[in-house]
Order: C-alpha cells, then structure tokens, then sequence
C-alpha cells in the first residue's frame, strides 16, 4: 500500500529544520550517518562509493511499533544495531531512539530533514568523483519504495528513488515480494525461519546474504544449494554483486556460533 505524505514546505533551511526538531524535543544532529562510521563503509570508499547509512533503532525497541516486519528471534538476538566502540554506544543509541520517534510521529519532518540530507550527501559525493549510496535500512527493514512525498498543491508524490535518480539506495530485507525503482537494490537476508521465502526471493532475481558459521572469509563455502557464493564481507555496496550468487557473510565478534541464525559451511 503506497503512503502518502503532503508537505507543506519543503523548501525550509536546515538552521529551520533544527529549531523546529528542537522545539518539538529533539537533539539528533542528523538523520543519515557518515560514509566512514563503520569499517565496511569504509571498505565502499575504495570502490569509489560513498554510503550514507540511516540507522533507527530495530524492530520495536523504540516503543513506537515495529521498524523491522520480518525481524526473527535469532537476528534480534545478533542486530548490528549495539556493534562497535562500546563507548559511543549510549550516544548513538539515543540519536537512533530519537530518529525512530521522529519517524513515527513527525513524519514530515523527518523526510524534510531526510531529503535536504540526501542532497548535500549526493554533492560531497559528486564533489570527491565518487558514486552516491543510500543504505536506508541499515538497522530497520522498511519499505521505503512506498512512501510518496507530495509537495502542497501537486496531485501527485514521488518516493525517495524517483526524487533522485542518480542516487544508488540499496538494502538488505527479510520482507518478501518488494518491488523497487532500479535504482534501489535488494537483497533478500536468510534466517532461521525463512528458507522457502528465501529460495523464491531469489528465483525473483535477488541474491541472498546469509552468515556463515565461520569468522575467515577464505574458509565459506563456494557453494550453497548449487549457488555460487561470493565474499560479502569485501564491501557494502552490495548493488556491485554479481547477479544470482549468495552474498556469504562471516561471523563477527563474538557473537554465538552455535545459533541457527548462522549456517553450515558445507563444501
Ligand atoms: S530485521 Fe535486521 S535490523 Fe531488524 S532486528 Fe533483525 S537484524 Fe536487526
């Protein structure tokens, strides 16, 4: 179902955008992160991409309702979304709490605030000779294909991939039957609970990514179900993966081998 929502000022300045999200209570610098602000961003850079990650906080853990439709007991328990540098945990925790809130209940101005900063991205982009990604869902897996912005006084709104064009938005989701502009790239994550809904994701024509029970990238397998499966962990940009192949990722920190989130390496 397409959601619309009507603006009625899109053209405001940033200086405006943040004293209106001050006076309604929040502090979050910015709704997009920094092409640098985790190791496999930074990996994109040498490809000659940069990707602006967007990251609320998952599933329902902000109160406001699910961010995450498909979420399972075992990615929950493994989100990316409390990774990294213990000590700026708390502080980005509370900027993604405050982006979901915004999210749920000032939805204006967060695609306001959204779209000013998809602009600038695209010109610091543009501006270092490099292509622009977009990860939207980088700790939330929502179907942003089908928001439609409208300015006031048109009869008709455009999503975040028509607004801008030149911009490559790319996602992993566990939500089925999504269909995206083709410059918003897919691929579809297996978990433990999904294994059919996967095999008929990829006969649609979209690579899987699946974590492996291993932390060496040399040691995944080189097939899965008959399935060429390349290295995921070389980059993040995944709208650069060959076609029809499982997107093999290894296990990071410590995180427990033993759940059925990961699958067997099976040469
Ligand atoms: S669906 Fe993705 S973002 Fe949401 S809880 Fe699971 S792993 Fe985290």
């Amino acid at each position: 179902m397409q959601i619309t929502i009507c603006f009625n000022n899109l053209d405001r300045s940033f200086k405006d955008l943040m004293h209106e999200s001050k006076d309604l209570g929040y502090t979050v610098g910015s709704i997009l992160s920094s092409p640098e602000a985790n190791p496999k961003l930074i990996k994109n850079l040498k490809k000659g991409v940069m990707s602006f990650p967007l990251h609320l906080l998952p599933d329902n853990e902000a109160g406001f309702g699910s961010v995450c439709p498909k979420s399972s007991v075992e990615c929950r328990k493994f989100c990316l979304n409390r990774a990294g540098n213990p000590a700026y945990l708390e502080g980005k925790l509370k900027a993604r709490y405050e982006r979901t809130k915004m999210f749920f209940k000032h939805k204006e101005l967060y695609f306001t605030r959204l779209i000013k900063e998809i602009k600038r991205a695209k010109a610091k982009a543009d501006k270092a000779g490099m292509q622009c990604g977009i990860r939207l869902n980088a700790t939330s897996d929502l179907n942003y294909e089908k928001y439609y912005i409208k300015r006031e006084g048109f009869a008709h709104g455009s999503n975040l991939m028509d607004w801008f064009p030149d911009v490559e938005f790319y996602d992993y989701t566990a939500v089925d039957k999504r269909t995206t502009p083709s410059n918003y790239h897919l691929t579809f994550s297996l978990k433990e609970d999904n294994f059919d809904t996967a095999i008929l994701e990829f006969k649609r024509g979209l690579n899987i990514a699946i974590p492996f029970k291993t932390k060496r990238a040399w040691e995944l397998p080189k097939t899965w179900q008959g399935i060429e499966v390349i290295n995921g962990d070389e980059h993040d940009f995944r709208p650069l993966d060959k076609p029809n192949t499982i997107v093999g990722l290894t296990v990071k920190g410590n995180m427990d081998m033993t759940s059925p989130f990961f699958q067997e390496v099976i040469a």
